[in-house]
């Protein structure tokens, strides 16, 4: 069983992973894009995504996805 494991965006928490393994027992986890630092070429994951909501569900646009910049669980600055 050799699952890549991306590194996590942050040093000082880990609360996506305490989540993610709660949400597990329903079949949900948090939405997390893939980050490619192009300098060392290593990916890791990127912080947690806000969903946003369309105002007017008659417009066919793509959504943009929003990261957050601090742990929503416990307030840690994630690294830029
Ligand atoms: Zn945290």
């Amino acid at each position: 069983m050799a699952k890549s494991k991306a590194e996590k965006p942050t040093g000082s928490c880990n609360c996506i992973d305490q989540v993610n393994a709660q949400l597990r027992g329903s079949n949900a986890k948090l939405s997390q894009g893939l980050q490619i630092d192009f300098k060392t070429g290593k990916s890791s994951m990127s912080p947690p995504m806000l969903v946003a909501e369309k105002i007017d569900s008659k417009i066919k646009k793509r959504l943009p996805s929003l990261l957050c910049s601090f742990c929503p669980f416990c307030g840690s600055k994630y690294p830029e």
